[in-house]
C-alpha cells in the first residue's frame, strides 16, 4: 500500500508534468471508484478545466482545478497514476485496470490504474468533504511537526508505539513499511508503550520519522516484493533496497548481525531486531 513517500513522489511528478494543462476529456470505466459526485456531474465539471497546483494531504493527492474545485485521488492498495501514456510507461501496467483516463488538449493522457480497485476518486470544493480527511493527524514532514509537539502528542498515550505510528489520526502517511523502519532506526521495540518513553527516546523517534520519510522520498518510494508500486513513469521506487527490517524476517540485522524477528501487531507483520530494539 502506498505510504507518504510514494504519494509524495507521485505528487511531485504530477506537479512537474501536468500543471497548466487543460483537460479535454475524462472517462471513468468503473463507476465504483468515483465516490463523489455523480459520473455525469463529474465529467461535466472536469472537462475544459485547467490543472493548477498539485498538493498532498496524508495519502490523498489533491489536483486543484481552475474552477476552484479539487480532484482528489486516494491510491488505495494498488493504485497508480501514470503519465504520459506511452509504450515505456505502460510496459509493466495492465491496461484493463485503467479505470480513470484524463485526456489533455495536447492529447497526452493521465491514467489511474488500480488492480485491486480500492482506490477512490472525488471532486469536491473542500478536501474536508472527503470522508476521514478532517480527522487526519499531523503531517510528519511539515515544519510545524516539531520535537516539542511530538513529546506532547506521545506523552500520555497508552498504545503500543507501532500501533500508534500507523494510526492515520495520530500521524498521517506512515504505514506498515515505514513504521517498521522508523522503529529500527530509533532502536525502539515495536511493543513499547508510548507513555513509557523518555524525552531522549521520543527525540530519537522523532528524528527517525523525519529521516526515514525524507530519505524514502529522495529515493522515490519503495517497490517491495508485491511489485505493486510504480511512479508516474511506470518505474520502481528505489528505497526498497535500503530497507533495514521490513520483509527481512529471519535475515541478519545490518547493524548488529542478530536475526530479524517477525511478530503480528494488529494483524500486520512487524519486523524488528531483538538486539537493537530491546523491550
Ligand atoms: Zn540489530
Amino acid at each position: 500500500m502506498p505510504e507518504l513517500p510514494e504519494v509524495e513522489t507521485i505528487k511531485g511528478d504530477l506537479q512537474k508534468k501536468i500543471k497548466g494543462k487543460k483537460i479535454k476529456n475524462v472517462v471513468i470505466n468503473i463507476e465504483k471508484i468515483l465516490k463523489k459526485p455523480s459520473l455525469k456531474e463529474f465529467v461535466s465539471k472536469v472537462k475544459n478545466r485547467i490543472i493548477q497546483e498539485i498538493n498532498r494531504r496524508g495519502k490523498y493527492i489533491i489536483i486543484n482545478l481552475d474552477s476552484g474545485e479539487k480532484l482528489i485521488i486516494h491510491l488505495g492498495m494498488t493504485g497508480l497514476l501514470i503519465y504520459p501514456i506511452d509504450q515505456k510507461s505502460m510496459a509493466n501496467i495492465i491496461p484493463k485496470h485503467n479505470h480513470l483516463i484524463i485526456t489533455f488538449t495536447d492529447d497526452n493522457q493521465l491514467v489511474f490504474n488500480d488492480v485491486r480497485r480500492f482506490g477512490k476518486v472525488y471532486l469536491v470544493c473542500d478536501i474536508n468533504e472527503v470522508e476521514g480527511v478532517a480527522k487526519l493527524g499531523i503531517e510528519p514532514l511539515d515544519e510545524n511537526f516539531t520535537k516539542e509537539i511530538f513529546i506532547r502528542m506521545i506523552r500520555k498515550k497508552k498504545n503500543k508505539i507501532k500501533s500508534l505510528l500507523i494510526k492515520q489520526e495520530f500521524i498521517t502517511g506512515l504505514g506498515n513499511i515505514y513504521a517498521n523502519e522508523v522503529l529500527h532506526r530509533s532502536n525502539i521495540h515495536p511493543l513499547r508503550v508510548a507513555s513509557s518513553f523518555t524525552d531522549e527516546e521520543i527525540g530519537k523517534l522523532f528524528q527517525g520519522i523525519k529521516s526515514v520519510l525524507s530519505e524514502a522520498v529522495e529515493f522515490r518510494g519503495s517497490t517491495v516484493a508485491d511489485e505493486a508500486y510504480r511512479d508516474t513513469d511506470g518505474e520502481k521506487g528505489k528505497f526498497a533496497e535500503r530497507l533495514q527490517v521490513y520483509a527481512r524476517g529471519g535475515k541478519n540485522c545490518f547493524k548488529c548481525g542478530s536475526t530479524i524477528e517477525v511478530i503480528k501487531i494488529e494483524g500486520r507483520s512487524t519486523f524488528f531486531c531483538p538486539q537493537c530494539q530491546k523491550l
